[in-house]
């Protein structure tokens, strides 16, 4: 299998590279953003409690997303592979990752974090909060405590895997077919 950790701070591409992949490599997407955002689309419990953390730009609890990839994986046992995305976002959530692969005599193949400065996540997100529907794309301070989320509990998970040489550092700035060639040559060369 092919399992690769799409990663990088809000902003930095995630979704858009993700989609490109999956095509390429024939993988399953997971992104734990749009699996919370279709909870609260449908108006179930957990949405609902998922919606207050995330308008607010705060994690949601490891236990939550923890649950639902498991359920996905063990919905997908016969996949090529998949890419997350917008996930792990703690240790908690990488180590369970690892079990939870291991268990299917599977693991992370490699983890693809695309580095983007500060002040270009911030225009991007407000930009796409023009017309995304998201709260949390619509105010500066909102996206301030995203990118300080992701710098203090997420950004820590490079190390997790560069100690287990699976990081790749790609710059994330240049046009979207640029990126994609970056990404994929890494990943034909695994
Ligand atoms: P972005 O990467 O642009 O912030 P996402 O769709 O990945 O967008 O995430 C949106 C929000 O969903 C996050 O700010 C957080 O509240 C919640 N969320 C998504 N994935 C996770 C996760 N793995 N752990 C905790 N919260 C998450």
């Amino acid at each position: 299998m092919l399992n690769l950790v799409l990663f990088g701070p809000p902003g930095a591409g995630k979704g858009t590279q993700s989609s490109l992949l999956m095509q390429k490599y024939n993988l399953i997407h997971l992104s734990t953003g749009d699996i919370l955002r279709s909870e609260i689309a449908a108006g179930t419990k957990l949405g609902l409690e998922a919606k207050t953390l995330m308008d607010r730009g705060d994690l949601v609890p490891d236990e939550v997303v923890i649950g639902m990839i498991s359920s996905k994986l063990d919905n997908n046992l016969t996949a090529n592979g998949f890419i997350f995305d917008g996930f792990p976002r703690t240790t908690a959530q990488a180590t369970a990752l690892d079990i939870l692969l291991k268990e299917k005599g599977t693991s992370i193949s490699s983890m693809l974090s695309l580095k983007v400065a500060d002040d270009e996540l911030i225009r991007r997100l407000l930009e796409r909060g023009k017309n995304s529907g998201r709260a949390d794309d619509k105010n500066e301070g909102i996206i301030a405590n995203r990118i300080n989320e992701y710098n203090n509990k997420t950004a820590p998970l490079k190390e997790f895997y560069s100690s287990q040489n699976k990081l790749y550092e790609i710059e994330g700035l240049g046009s979207v077919e640029d990126i994609a060639q970056k990404l994929n040559s890494v990943i034909d060369n695994l």
